[in-house]
């Protein structure tokens, strides 16, 4: 038994509830604290795949030329609300230098060792009766329309392949047989056998915080305000049910941890690039494997609700409001690519993923003190690493080894940012 420390566990998306439920297996007494619903941020709206092909950056090399094209044309994967490029300006210099061949390799290392863990993990975590309740071993397939748009992405097929991500590339007739549902137009494929998704991912957080709560966790519907340290060098928490002292707390409120970060010392760029969904309950096409389209960047979940039409990256940060007409073009592209596809009932959300220019992570200690964890800025890839997230914090607590090495996951990669 490691030392028991009371902890707070700030914000209750999929990041938070994996690292509250790991700490309370641990021993802890754990408070998990969030002013809403739990899994209504990001957690709520994704496409829900754990990707098996989760370790490459949204940088890779090339990126600086791309951009521009992308954020011009209006129907592309990239959108920005011209009056917030002068913030997220510096975000995306960051991004740009991060997209360097050697940095994109190392990335792609840390990654991957993050990947590797990401599966057992959510089977550590989850019961056996909620991991095959919510959790759907099927695959992932990106279609390619064109010769050009699947030579677009080898750069990418390469990184995978010198991480030992199993893939397979398919010809038509193959692609047919494997999703009969997608349009005839598509030439070529790769199907990732080892990817997974969940049906529901709400309900995949509202089922890890029910077994927090079974094992005696505790939520405490509230924001929190503001974090100090005090002179004994334990964190107290400003939260609108009043002030808290805890041993230890971990901030892991997604898009909104920048400024619960700086209050710890950790200044990081974290911004957000919010994506939408649209949410078909009767699509009247029935996919067999979830769907990444190579061609439209949009990715295509079976769920128990209904298909899920997903994507976007826009950049507004988090108080501007939504453009809908974003998700309605999607549903529009998801109707070229699946014939047949019905929109009826269609209803569109708008998320903020927390981002990071170099795609990954914060997971560790905050500069000023070891009694504050962060674990947040997960971006694209917060679904597939939640679990995994929540397992490296309970090591770092229990001063246990963690199962692989942090420090590129270190806020202090950042120094000097503004934040
Ligand atoms: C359109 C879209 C598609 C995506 N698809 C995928 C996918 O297929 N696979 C994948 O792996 N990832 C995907 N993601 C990314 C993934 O959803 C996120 O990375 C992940 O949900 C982040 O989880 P989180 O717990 O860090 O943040 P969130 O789920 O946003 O949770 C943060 C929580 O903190 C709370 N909070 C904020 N401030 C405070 C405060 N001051 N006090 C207390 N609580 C606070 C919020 O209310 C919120 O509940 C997608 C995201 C989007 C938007």
């Amino acid at each position: 038994m490691t030392e028991r420390h009371a902890i707070a566990v700030i914000g209750a998306g999929l990041v938070g509830v994996c690292c509250a439920l790991s700490l309370r297996r641990d021993g802890h007494d754990v408070t998990l604290i969030e002013p809403n619903e739990v899994g209504s941020g990001a957690s709520y709206g994704n496409a829900g795949l754990m990707s098996s092909g989760g370790c490459v950056p949204v940088g890779t090399p090339g990126l600086i030329w791309k951009v521009p094209r992308m954020l011009v044309g209006r129907a592309g994967p990239l959108a920005i609300r011209w009056s917030y490029l002068p913030r997220i300006a510096p975000w995306l210099w960051r991004l740009v230098r991060a997209s360097s061949p050697d940095r994109v390799e190392r990335i792609s290392i840390a990654l991957a060792q993050l990947l590797e863990r990401a599966q057992p993990a959510y089977r550590e975590l989850l019961s056996r009766e909620d991991y095959h309740a919510l959790i759907q071993a099927r695959g992932l397939l990106f279609p390619y329309k064109t010769e050009a748009s699947f030579e677009g992405s080898s750069w990418a097929r390469d990184l995978r392949r010198r991480r030992g991500v199993r893939f397979q590339v398919l010809e038509k007739a193959e692609l047919q047989q494997l999703e009969p549902a997608l349009s005839s137009e598509h030439r070529k494929g790769v199907y990732f056998p080892d990817a997974r998704h969940t049906v529901d991912p709400q309900k995949l957080a509202q089922s890890l915080a029910g077994a927090f709560v079974e094992e005696q966790g505790q939520i405490l519907l509230a924001g929190v305000d503001s974090i100090s340290i005090d002179r004994d060098d334990r964190p107290s928490l400003e939260t609108t049910a009043g002030r808290r002292r805890f041993g230890k707390v971990v901030v892991a409120a997604g898009a909104w941890s920048r400024r619960l970060a700086r209050m710890c010392g950790a200044r990081v760029p974290l911004d957000t690039e919010r994506g939408y969904h649209a949410m078909l309950p009767d699509p009247r096409v029935q996919l067999r494997v979830p769907i990444i389209s190579g061609d439209h960047s949009i990715a295509l979940t079976p769920m128990t609700d209904g298909l899920r039409v997903s994507g976007t990256v826009e950049f507004g940060g988090l108080k501007a409001s939504a453009n809908f007409a974003i998700a309605e073009r999607m549903v529009g592209f998801a109707e070229q690519l699946l014939p047949g596809l019905r929109r009826d009932g269609c209803r569109a959300w708008l998320g903020f993923r927390p981002s990071l220019p170099d795609s990954m992570p914060v997971i560790g200690p905050a500069p000023r003190t070891d009694n504050v964890l962060m674990a947040f800025g997960h971006g694209h890839l917060g679904v597939t690493y939640a679990a995994v997230t929540g397992q490296l914090i309970a090591d770092l607590v229990a001063r246990r080894p963690p199962a692989i090495d942090l420090t590129p996951y270190s806020a202090s990669r950042f120094q000097g940012a503004r934040g």
